[in-house]
Formats: C-alpha cells, sequence, structure tokens
C-alpha cells in the first residue's frame, strides 16, 4: 500500500493539526496518545514519511529508536512506573490503525489491565499535564 500522506500523524508533523508534543528533534517527534492505555502513554514517530517498520530506512528508524529510548527514560522518571512497555504495530491484521510508523511507550502497574486500544478521548487538560511532567525529565 502506497503511504498516504493524509494520515493523522502526517497531519501533525506538518502542523496542521495540535498534539500534546513531548520532544521534537530534526528526524523525529514524541507526544501524547490522545487515547491513551495508561497514564503516560507517549508515541514516538520518524518525521521521514514510512508506513511501517519495513519502509523506513535503517538510519531513520536508529533515530527513531535513540527517540524511543530517551522518551522511554523520561516516561519512567515522570510516572514511575515498574514497567515500561513498547510496541510498534505492522498492518491492520496487526492492530494497526494510523498508517505512520509509530512506536507506543505505555507505563505498566502490574495487576492494572491497560485501556482498550484506541478506545476512549483522554481529558486534553490531562495531557498537557502528563506531557509537561515528561519534558521536564528531558531537561
Ligand atoms: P496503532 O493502532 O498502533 O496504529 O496506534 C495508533 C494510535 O494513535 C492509537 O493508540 C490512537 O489512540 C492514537 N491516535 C489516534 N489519533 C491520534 C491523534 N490525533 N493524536 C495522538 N494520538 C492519536
Amino acid at each position: 500500500m502506497a503511504y498516504d500522506p493524509t494520515n493523522i500523524f502526517a497531519r501533525i508533523l506538518r502542523g496542521e493539526i495540535p498534539c500534546h508534543k513531548v520532544y521534537e528533534d530534526d528526524q523525529t517527534l514524541a507526544f501524547m496518545d490522545v487515547m491513551p492505555q495508561s497514564e503516560g502513554h507517549t508515541l514516538v514517530v520518524p518525521k521521514t514519511p514510512a508506513e511501517n517498520v519495513f519502509d523506513l530506512p535503517p538510519e531513520a528508524l536508529a533515530a527513531t529508536i535513540r527517540t524511543v529510548q530517551k522518551v522511554a527514560q523520561a516516561v519512567k522518571k515522570a510516572f514511575d512506573p515498574p514497567g515500561v512497555m513498547i510496541a510498534q504495530l505492522n498492518g491492520a491484521a496487526a492492530g494497526q490503525s494510523v498508517f505512520h510508523l509509530h512506536f507506543h511507550v505505555v507505563p505498566r502497574h502490574s495487576g492494572r489491565e491497560l485501556s482498550l486500544h484506541a478506545g476512549r478521548m483522554a481529558d486534553p487538560q490531562q495531557l498537557a499535564a502528563q506531557a509537561e511532567r515528561i519534558r521536564a525529565q528531558l531537561g
């Protein structure tokens, strides 16, 4: 399937729709998931257009993973969860719903179920406050 430049993350990258930004550099952007599966659920995307892990050049993928680690460290410091899940889905059959490559950084707590994947919109004020907490840990 050809990359669709009208997908929601491409529009966020172009600044056409807002996001709760956590981190940005020349190759990547990180922002809060608007339908979080747990408090602090953050997404990391490459700026290079790519639908999935198979389409992104390795150098851009390496830059994306560097940001994933940086953001995961900040999420861990900000929310102090005992576990942090990092997930990345390729294809509708794998559950991918936005077709611009992204990594999920999801705080996990023993015995606490995750909210439904892309289930319910969070309160924007709460998301803004969570983004602020993560940014504070990124310095
Ligand atoms: P996936 O199913 O792996 O493609 O995940 C897509 C994720 O994007 C889901 O967790 C959604 O909650 C999230 N999402 C959808 N629209 C937006 C948006 N406008 N801003 C931030 N996250 C979004």
